[in-house]
């Protein structure tokens, strides 16, 4: 009798089912060979998801079930079912959002986060994972080159590493007016005012939303999307309240990087406190060749990136930095203890969770497995790919590059609006390439965000191939 028998015949309440180790084989051994089957075939597969949620739904069986079911068969059906309604974004030719694939060894790393279900969230407890995150915060400082001080926090994504900047930037700069936000709130403090360039993420606007500071007040950016250092002095100018100036390492359209060395400078002269969110762009910092571009980024107070862009390790990794410990240990902190002694801060006095899987694990292990020349690598590998890209596109009739590609992304439209829609629309439908239909300068744009590893010169060419199939007719 296997499991699903002697469940239902005991009215699913099964006695003699085994509680222990050897449960975990059978299931494993399923996902692992699903997992082998979906990754042996996912960059040659139709990248668009060919199944939509309803049918997903109906796949997976709609009823609960009165009665358990045998954990292989749970594994199949859920392979059988969902797997026709992914995206194939770990492909060598997806480029759409700003979404990277899955290292091997990044994702192996995973599965053994998964297995050991450690919570991350204090030290003494698991220090198995502690000791793996901190290296991978130690190491990730020295390879972009920022204060070895710094304190870093692991979370889920930029999203939330932008709110963890900006939670300690507004502890900051409020308790340098004396009020203690921690115990008297915002109601009655003093107005901060966040200032950010025009084409900032949206997720800046969240986390300032999240903090109560409302709408951020934006700075004219440029052609390229980088905030205009001039329009930033003027608005500090008229500023006499408490400050946080939001910059950006990587535009998502053009995938510029603001000016930080002059930034950060008129800013901090003027009592600011500067956040950069760099979800993709901070890792330009750890090539030789790109990083100029990120020259100054250094003297920024906080930071927010994403290992699971660039770095492609498997969601959820997210990576919050902040130069001032205080600050982040106070605005995160449980116990004010933890304060009097900096070294004892828990993982979960640098982030909003205090449960949680080790996210930084994963990224251990990628950084010990590129190491720092592999890493750089990658970065210039990516930023290849991308010029490739645009020069490829580029002599195609019709094609116009917007942005000047400094880094991974490339941004082209048509003649008019209809054209490009219509051009993502066949891309879409070929299967081979996908790129993001995107609205940038007031016209319909197809946004090529090169973040995947394996995309190399013999992908770009593919690419471009593929674009230039779909344009006929156009
Ligand atoms: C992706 C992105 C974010 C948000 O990151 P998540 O990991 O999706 O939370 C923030 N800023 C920029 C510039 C991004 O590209």
């Amino acid at each position: 009798m296997d499991l699903h028998e002697s469940a239902a015949a005991s009215g699913g309440r099964d006695s003699s089912r085994e509680h222990g180790p050897r449960e975990y084989g059978v299931p494993l051994d399923a996902a692992s060979a699903r997992a082998r089957a979906w990754l042996g075939g996912v960059f040659e597969r139709p990248i668009p998801a060919q199944r939509s949620i309803d049918e997903v739904k109906t796949a997976l069986g709609r009823t609960l079930p009165e009665r358990g079911s045998d954990p292989a068969e749970v594994i199949e059906r859920l392979a059988d079912g969902a797997e026709p309604g992914l995206m194939a974004s770990q492909s060598s030719r997806f480029y759409g959002w700003v979404m990277g694939g899955t290292f091997p060894v990044a994702l192996a790393a995973d599965w053994l986060v998964s297995s050991w279900d450690q919570n991350a969230g204090m030290r003494d407890a698991t220090p198995g994972v502690v000791g793996a995150e901190e290296l991978a915060g130690d190491w990730l400082l020295e390879l972009l080159g920022l204060p070895p001080t710094a304190d870093v926090g692991f979370v889920t994504g930029a999203t939330a590493a932008n709110f963890v900047g900006l939670s300690a930037a507004r502890q900051h700069v409020l308790a340098a007016l004396d009020w203690d936000v921690n115990r008297a709130g915002l109601a009655g403090a003093p107005a901060i005012t966040v200032l950010v360039g025009s084409e900032r993420h949206g997720t800046i606007d969240l986390a300032a939303r999240y903090l109560g500071l409302g709408e951020p007040t934006a700075v004219a950016s440029d052609r390229e999307g980088r905030i205009i250092v001039e329009a930033l002095a003027e608005a500090l100018e008229k500023i006499t309240g408490p400050t946080i100036v939001c910059l950006q390492a990587g535009n998502i359209h053009s995938g510029a990087f603001d000016d930080f060395a002059r930034a950060v400078r008129i800013a901090h002269d003027a009592g600011a406190w500067v956040h950069v969110d760099g979800a993709f762009g901070l890792w330009a910092a750890a090539s030789p060749r790109l990083r100029h571009l990120t020259a100054g980024f250094e003297g920024a107070d906080s930071w927010a990136s994403d290992a699971h862009k660039t770095l492609n390790v498997p969601y959820d990794c997210g990576i919050a930095i902040v130069a001032n410990p205080d600050a982040m240990h106070t605005a995160f902190g449980m116990r004010a203890s933890y304060l009097q002694n900096p070294d004892e801060a828990e993982p979960h006095d640098k982030v909003p969770e205090l449960s949680r899987r080790a996210h930084g694990v994963p990224l251990w292990a990628t950084l010990r497995w590129l190491g720092r020349d592999g890493v750089a690598a990658l970065v210039d590998g990516l930023a290849e790919s991308a010029a490739a890209i645009a020069a490829g596109l580029a002599e195609l009739p019709g094609v116009t590059i917007l942005n000047d590609v400094v880094y991974t992304q490339v941004s082209m439209a048509m003649a008019d609006d209809e054209q490009t829609l219509e051009l993502g629309r066949r891309l879409q439908q070929s299967g081979e390439v996908l790129a993001s239909p995107s609205r940038w300068h007031d016209r319909a744009v197809l946004r090529f965000s090169v973040s995947n590893w394996a995309t190399d010169a013999a992908e770009a060419a593919r690419t471009v191939d593929a674009v230039r199939r779909a344009l006929p007719g156009l």
